[in-house]
């Protein structure tokens, strides 16, 4: 077992001259939950690319997470709307654990529908379904339920709750909402000019300190 599920050290992006994450280092465990704030445009969306693999112009130094343990959640679904339900979870996995994933996220019997017949909120929860066939150690999420209305995010709250403590994936969720960060993780960090700001407890975490930071 591995006895981190990120590691990256000296990580620096930059567009242009602009150097957006900067000599970043950053570690979390396995099982870990852990929250990103950071103002908009600060590279929360980069670091996460970046920790995913998805971007081939970072340097530095890590131990990623090899492509099949990581899952991605970002703030649109993206799901294929010309795929059911059932074959958007499925896609790229060996098929058979769709059903039981579906059911996990509280959408049994959908199975069959388009993507276009659910709403933004069942959107999210077959977003979830499709990572959790993947059983990922690492979940990334990046703003998943910045487009929901507040009850459906509340909704959204409990069940990654309930999924993470059954499946303990190490989670990196991004997100600009002081109070989500600090109700759903572990640990909270604050990117600041490229680099992780701050990095606290979530039970030690202030919300006007977290605030006054962003
Ligand atoms: P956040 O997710 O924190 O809002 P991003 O990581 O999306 O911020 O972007 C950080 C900065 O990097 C922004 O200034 C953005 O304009 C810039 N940036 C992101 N991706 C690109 C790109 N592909 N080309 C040029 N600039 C980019
Ligand atoms: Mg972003």
């Amino acid at each position: 077992m591995a006895t981190h599920a990120v590691r990256v050290k000296n990580l620096t992006r930059q567009f242009q001259q602009r150097k957006v994450l900067d000599d970043l280092d950053l570690t979390i465990a396995p099982g870990e939950f852990v929250a990103l704030l950071g103002r908009s445009g600060s590279g929360k969306s980069t670091l996460l690319k970046a920790i995913a693999g998805l971007d081939h112009d970072v340097t530095g130094e890590g131990t990623l997470e090899v492509p099949h343990e990581v899952a991605v959640a970002f703030q649109d679904s993206r799901l294929l709307p010309w795929l059911r339900v059932l074959d958007n979870v499925e896609l790229g996995v060996k098929p058979g654990r769709g059903k039981a994933a579906l059911d996990e996220v509280g959408l049994k019997g959908r199975e069959r529908a388009w993507p276009a017949e659910l709403s933004g909120g069942e959107q999210q929860r077959v977003a979830l379904a499709r990572c959790l066939v993947r059983e990922p150690r690492l979940l990334l999420a990046d703003e998943p339920f910045g487009a929901l209305d507040a009850l459906t995010r509340i909704k959204m709250h409990a069940l990654l709750r309930e999924l993470c403590a059954k499946h303990r994936p190490a989670v990196l969720l991004v997100t600009h909402d002081v109070d989500e960060a600090v109700e759903l993780a572990d640990r909270v960090l604050v990117l600041q000019e490229g680099r992780i700001g701050l990095d606290l407890p979530a039970h030690d975490a202030d919300r006007t300190h977290l605030l006054s930071a962003l």
